[in-house]
Formats: structure tokens, sequence, C-alpha cells
């Protein structure tokens, strides 16, 4: 048998914990259990018509081929235009760079702006990537969070007490996955003030932007530091129920996207073809996808409510998102015996009830769990039954 060592590139990598539970659920369905699947932080709602019919008639076309690799044009140009609106001053085509996912956006942004020596806070709980992502651009992760009773948003208190000589930027994610948190408009602009006084760089993935139960949340773009020190990335995944048509893009300063695009020229090349007709059809019929989205709002909101009735008689201790579509549920209180109480819930959730979850553990809060409604309304109730009849917490 050959023996693999992995690279010191790879050693300090973690597999995505979300991506695993989901994986396992499977696993046990293929295997015959009946398993409701909590766990997937993905859309249950099919893709739209209109943009499955547009992805037709660009094949029939013959978009088959390779494009520029910072996406074709008029895709450019529209997600620029909406980002001119939003940022009240000129954003041109030439700051967007099209991905294959909002994660490879992503990615492209952390190997580009951070490396070895440096720090770059991270909200927590947050995305299980974002710290593995730095990890890879051999950049330090560090873990920075408000008050429970603030559903651990941060303010500049906390990053004042974060901050080091080596502190080069931050993330935020609003709404958040998993809490479900929006920041507001005041909010954020403490946040960019101190940010740009510090000097350092704001990534904003706004991937959840549209899925807000308490009107659209505020794109950092409406507040951008004078600096432009801002990379803002989004994608199509949630709001247009397209997670595998891998479209996200950025919007940064234009030598930071030649120099994303110049990484991605030698990783994937451009977003597939087909996908970014797709997308472009999604973001130019705007009635079209308002209409989509609200009816997936108004089904994700229903469930959101309903559960949350549920786990409040229950008395269980959960974060009201206002955004996004997960239930963030306390698990109980870690100790030195039992350092990780959502790992051990999660478990006996699957094991001993058939349901699904995420251990808080991948978003660095071991006494917590995420429970995922982007799943058939009837699973969702089925579901928090079970984990109220488990008596969690
Ligand atoms: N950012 C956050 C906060 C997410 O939750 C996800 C997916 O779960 C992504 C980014 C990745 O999105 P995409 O599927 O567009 O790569």
């Amino acid at each position: 048998m050959t023996n693999y060592t992995p690279s010191s590139n790879i050693r300090l990598l973690q597999e995505s914990a979300t991506i695993a539970a989901s994986a396992r659920a499977k696993r046990l369905r293929a295997e015959g259990r009946a398993i409701i699947d909590l766990g997937a932080g993905e859309p249950d709602f099919p893709t739209p018509r209109f943009v499955i019919e547009a992805a037709h008639r660009a094949l029939d076309a013959g978009a088959t081929r390779y494009t520029s690799v910072a996406g074709i044009e008029p895709l450019r140009a529209i997600i620029a235009e909406d980002a001119t609106r939003r940022r009240a001053a000129l954003v041109d085509a030439s700051a967007v760079v099209v991905s294959a996912g909002t994660k490879q956006a992503l990615f492209n942004a952390c190997f580009a702006l951070f490396a070895a020596g440096d720090e770059v806070l991270v909200p927590t709980p947050g995305w299980t990537s974002y710290y593995e992502m730095l990890t890879i651009a051999r950049a330090t992760a560090v873990p920075v969070s408000g008050p429970r009773e603030c559903s651990f948003k941060i303010s500049a208190a906390e990053l004042a007490r974060a901050r080091t000589t080596k502190t080069r930027g931050l993330i935020l994610n609003s709404p958040s996955n998993p809490t479900g948190a929006v920041y507001s408009r005041a909010e954020l602009q403490e946040i960019v003030a101190f940010a740009e006084d510090a000097g350092w760089w704001i990534l904003s993935d706004e991937i959840y932007r549209g899925i807000c139960y308490t009107g659209e949340a505020t794109s950092l773009l409406s507040v951008a530091p004078p600096s432009g020190r801002l990379v803002v990335v989004d994608g199509l995944a949630k709001s247009m129920a397209m997670p595998g048509w891998r479209i996200g893009w950025s919007i940064g300063p234009v030598s930071l996207a030649r120099s994303m695009a110049a990484l991605q020229s030698h990783t994937t090349s451009n977003a597939t073809t087909i996908s970014q007709h797709a997308a472009l059809s999604a973001l130019s019929d705007t009635n079209a996808y308002r209409s989509a989205l609200a009816e997936m709002m108004a089904e994700l909101r229903r469930r959101r409510d309903g559960a949350l009735v549920m786990l409040r008689q229950a008395g269980m201790e959960v974060i009201e998102p206002e955004g996004a579509f997960y239930l963030f549920i306390r698990a109980g209180q870690a100790s030195p015996d039992n350092p990780e109480p959502g790992t051990r819930v999660a478990e006996r959730l699957l094991d001993s009830h058939d349901v699904a979850v995420v251990a808080g553990a991948a978003f660095r809060a071991p006494e917590w769990i995420r429970v995922s409604f982007a799943a058939p309304t009837a699973d969702v109730f089925e579901g928090v039954r079970r984990i109220v009849a488990a008596g969690i917490s």
C-alpha cells in the first residue's frame, strides 16, 4: 500500500464539517435509514424555471467554450451595475470576478490578500470554511465573538480587544451562517470606521443578503470605506436556489480583481460557461428574480416561525434568525468531561432519533448545534419535534 504523507500545504487542513455531516446523512439514507436531514445548507427549492430555460437556450446557442477568466462581460456588467446602485458610486465591470461559487471567490480573496504572519479576525461562531481558507493561505484566523445577547455580533469594542500589530483584515458575514444574525447599518458603520482607522481589509460575505426576514440586509457596499479596502462576495446558491450551478463573484478594487483573476486562471479558469449564462438571466430579469425569491422566503418564514414556537415552548435556548435559514440551538454547557456538548448531541440525534444536524464545533461554538430549515417543511417540523423530544439542553 502506498503511504501518503500530507504536504505541509495540507497538513493543518480540516475537511468541511458541514459537508461531512451532510455526506453522513446521505450515506445512512442510502443504507435505508429514514434520516431527516437538517444538516444541509442548501435550499430544498428547485432552481426557478426561467433560469433553467435560459441555460437550455445558452446550450443550444453553443455556450460550451471557455470564457474570459473573470467571466462573460454582460454578467460582470450587470453585477457591477447593481453594485453601483448600492455603493452610489461607479463600480466598473473590471472590479468583478465571476467564480465557481462564492466559496472560490472567498478563497481567491483570502489567498490574494493575506499570507504567512497575517492575522485575520473571524466573527465567531462563523462559517467553517473561513478558518480553513485562511489556514491554506498560511494566515492565522483569529476568532472574535460579541455578547451572546447580541447573537454574538461583534462591535468596535471586540475588535479593539482582538487587535494586534499583525492584524490585517476582518471577515464579515451578514446575515450570518450559522447564527442568522444581521448587522444594522449603524453597526456596520462602526465596524467599518474601526477597520478603516486600523488600515485593515474587510472581506464581506453577503451570500445570504437576500434571505432576510426583517427587510433586505445592508450590503457593505453601501457603507464602503473611503480607502476602498473592501471585497464583497456574493452568489446565487442560496437566493436563487442554484447551489449546484457554482456561480459566485467578488467585487473589489480593480488591481486586486486582476490578481484574483490571475490566481483563478491557474486553478479553475472561468466559472462554467452555461452557468454564467443562467446567472445572467437570473440577474437580468429582476421581476422574475424577485418573485422567485419572495415565494421561497414565504415558505422559509413559515418554517422559521413554526420551529421557533416549538423550540421556545420547550424552553430551548435558540437564537432567533433574522436572516439565512438556520436555527442555532444551545446544546449544553461545556465541561472538562464534555468539552463539545454540541458534538455529543448531534451524534445522539443522528444515532437515536434519525435527525442530522451540524455540531457547533464546525463553527467554533462547541456548545451549540445548527439546524437547517432549508429542508421540506414537513421534515423541518418533524425534525424539530424530535429534537424537542430528545430534550437536548
Ligand atoms: N458563504 C457562506 C456563509 C455559506 O454558508 C456558503 C455555503 O454554505 C458559502 C459561502 C458558499 O457558497 P457557494 O455555494 O456559492 O460556494
